[in-house]
């Protein structure tokens, strides 16, 4: 007989909320658009629809990528990489630690 283990949880699941208003991503929309994916201080983050919408330079504190410009990067195991034209940099925060 197999004994399969009873995992309590899912694992290390973030809670990702939307980087300005922080509303929950898990926030049933009324299919009133999709979340825009992002990179900010090196950290993964989404907008809300609702940001996107009402907010006309939400993607100014999203990082951008270095090759086109674009804001559609994503983190794979510490690279930034760009959705739009395929190019991957290492991710900011490989220096020194900060001070502070
Ligand atoms: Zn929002
Ligand atoms: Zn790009």
């Amino acid at each position: 007989m197999i004994r399969v283990a009873s995992v309590g949880s899912q694992g290390h699941v973030e809670r990702t909320s939307c980087l300005l208003c922080g509303r929950a991503t898990f926030d049933p929309g009324r299919g009133e658009g999709v979340w825009a994916h992002g990179v900010a201080g090196g950290r993964q983050v989404l907008i809300c629809p609702d940001c996107q919408r009402t907010r006309p330079r939400w993607d100014e504190q999203l990082d951008r990528c270095r090759t086109c410009g674009a804001t559609r990067l994503s983190l794979v195991l510490g690279d930034l990489v760009c959705r739009a034209c395929g190019a991957a940099a290492p991710a900011e925060g490989g220096g020194p630690p900060e001070q502070g």
